[in-house]
């Protein structure tokens, strides 16, 4: 199985993702955490990337694309967080058929505008492993701490107002127009995301099941 997660910041895409390569036993390949991990350790790909996304930008195509080429091998893998532009969709497609990969599945996870606020101005991650939490909805078992590594949980940088709103803009402006591109491949699902993690869960996998 072969999944890219799309959906915009707050759609629960890393939450699943990590639901997902559990239970299909396949690789999780989240953009966002490997960025994190490197602005984590101020290596030099770090000190680059870290001012995109303190602003909610993207990080240039180039720098993402060889992130992910290192990544992608002709193992199973689930996507999360990429492609986030029509020429990073284009960028993909061309390393796919480079691999010979010819089959996967793209999942879109449909949230509305105010949930995602709430749900980005309440999220606590791990700073470890990337786990995510919710104060309200999804809260760790021990205060602050990660139930998976017991790693802190943190606030992240870009989930403040200002960011989260501007995340929200460049999801509009550059991501959404990829739902047209990828609504005409055969294997589109979309799923409505609302819901509590383990029902967003299980909708997913019934029809993932049903795709393979
Ligand atoms: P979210 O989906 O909640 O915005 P992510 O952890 O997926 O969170 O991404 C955080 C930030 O990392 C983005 O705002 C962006 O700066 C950068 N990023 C992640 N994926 C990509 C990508 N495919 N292309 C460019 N930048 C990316
Ligand atoms: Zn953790």
């Amino acid at each position: 199985m072969r999944i890219i997660l799309f959906g915009a910041p707050g759609s629960g895409k890393g939450t699943q993702a990590q639901a997902l390569a559990e239970y299909y036993k396949i690789k999780r390949i989240c953009v966002g955490d490997i960025l994190r991990q490197e602005v984590n350790k101020g290596s030099s790909f770090g000190k680059m990337v870290k001012s995109y996304m303190e602003k909610g930008l993207l990080v240039p195509d180039e720098l993402i694309l060889d992130l992910i080429k290192k990544n992608i091998d002709n193992k199973d893998f689930i996507l999360d967080g990429y492609p986030r532009n029509l020429s990073q969709a284009a960028q993909l497609e061309k390393l796919f058929s480079e691999k010979n990969i010819d089959t996967y599945v793209f999942v879109y996870l449909y949230v509305d505008r105010e949930t995602i606020i709430n749900r980005l101005s309440k999220r606590l991650i791990c700073q470890d492993c990337g786990a995510n939490y919710h104060l309200i909805n999804m809260p760790p078992k021990k205060d602050k701490i990660c139930d998976i590594c017991k790693g802190n949980l943190i606030q992240r940088k870009d989930d403040t107002p200002k960011v989260i709103r501007k995340r929200w803009e460049v999801f509009l402006k550059e991501s959404k127009p990829l739902l047209d591109f990828y609504k005409k491949k055969d294997k589109f699902i979309k799923i409505d995301a609302k819901a509590k993690k383990d029902i967003v869960f299980s909708r997913i996998i019934k029809l993932l099941d049903k795709c393979d």
